[in-house]
């Protein structure tokens, strides 16, 4: 992996591996760009370095575009804890016969292994097969520009993304075509596209032990949540690692260490260990109100589209989001 690349995960996993996180409270107020900026240009401006941002950029480098994505390693991004399966389900809106243009994206992005997951309770008589992404792959590329994009003015052809560099150096990117994957705050950046209340965060938490289990295996726990165990590849090239989580999703104001002891207690259950995991690794699912499916998706203009709410199903969204810009630039 490139060191700027690692250099951002680490950024991110001491992030979020923070016990006691900043709860976020409300939208934040973005502040407003002021004077002069640094001009920059690119064929696309991608908001939002999560899955659905990375698969979309990558896609279309893998086009020739030059395509720039803004990211501001947002300690609770919803990419961080995710397992990376392919979580085939009703609930996605995706008929079976739909679901082969996805996994044929997310196979030429990322790579897709098929993990075989014990049924618990089923004494092992039951097994079902689930596509796995890398999401080392997932966090290999592209490049991502460290800065918090505070506007983006869609009316013209040409989109305009203003953003702070960490150093606090405004920056104004003219692109061809702006795509915003802003994850549970695109909000922030669009306040009419989402009054209060119809964009929301549920928030969930990801255990990485050391070593891996000799079988995969689920079981559910309550009505849409269970226990999921399964191998990993460590995003720093260190091997394999056992990735586990309950399936907890909770409204900010609901979650805390309680809640995270609640967690990790199951998955310690489960797994038959007083183990300490090696990664705690929280973050925040988008959801939209409607339930769009497989996710939302707004058009702004003929050059500015806007994809968040992809909720527990972030593999899925991403290769169906990567095939929809695609084909919507033509280039699929
Ligand atoms: C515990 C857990 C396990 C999961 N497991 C799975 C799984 O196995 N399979 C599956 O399909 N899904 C899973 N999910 C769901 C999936 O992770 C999410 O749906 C997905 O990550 C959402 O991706 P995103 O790109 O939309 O948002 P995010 O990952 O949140 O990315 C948004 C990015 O935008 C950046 N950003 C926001 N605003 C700005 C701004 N103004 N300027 C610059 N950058 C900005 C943030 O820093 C962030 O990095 C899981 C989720 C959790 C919490």
């Amino acid at each position: 992996m490139k060191a700027t690349v690692m250099g951002l995960l680490d950024g991110l996993f001491a992030a979020a591996c923070n016990p006691g996180l900043p709860r976020r409270t409300g939208r934040r107020i973005l502040p407003v760009p002021k004077g002069d900026a640094i001009e920059e240009r690119a064929d696309m401006v991608v908001v939002g370095g999560g899955i659905m941002g990375r698969s979309i950029a990558r896609t279309m480098i893998g086009h020739g575009w030059d395509v720039r994505t803004i990211d501001d390693a947002d300690p609770l991004n919803g990419t961080l804890p995710c397992g990376g399966s392919v979580k085939p389900s009703p609930l996605t809106g995706i008929p079976p016969e739909e679901m082969k243009p996805i996994l044929d994206r997310l196979e030429a992005l990322y790579g897709l292994h098929k993990e075989r997951f014990q049924i618990r309770p089923s004494m092992g008589m039951v097994k079902a097969d689930v596509w796995q992404v890398s999401m080392k792959s997932v966090w290999a590329a592209p490049n991502v520009t460290r800065g918090t994009v505070c506007q983006v003015d869609w009316k013209p052809n040409y989109p305009l993304v203003w953003y702070h560099s960490p150093n606090g150096v405004l920056h104004r990117v003219t692109a061809g075509v702006a795509v915003v994957t802003a994850g549970a705050r695109c909000d922030e950046l669009f306040p009419d596209v989402f009054p209060p209340g119809t964009l929301y965060a549920k928030q969930g938490i990801s255990f990485r032990f050391p070593g891996t289990v000799e079988q995969a295996w689920v079981e559910a726990w309550a009505p849409y949540k269970q226990v999921t165990i399964h191998n990993i590849d460590r995003e720093d090239g260190a091997g394999w690692e056992t990735w586990a989580s309950d399936g907890t999703a909770l409204l900010q104001e609901g979650w805390g260490p309680e809640r995270e002891e609640a967690c990790l207690t199951r998955i310690r259950k489960g797994l038959g260990t007083a183990e300490e995991p090696r990664l705690r690794l929280t973050g925040l699912r988008p959801f939209h109100r409607l339930k769009p499916k497989p996710c939302f998706v707004q058009q702004l203009g003929s050059a500015t589209t806007i994809l968040t709410g992809a909720g527990k199903f972030g593999c899925i969204s991403a290769g169906w989001a990567a095939n929809h810009v695609a084909r919507t630039l033509g280039v699929s």
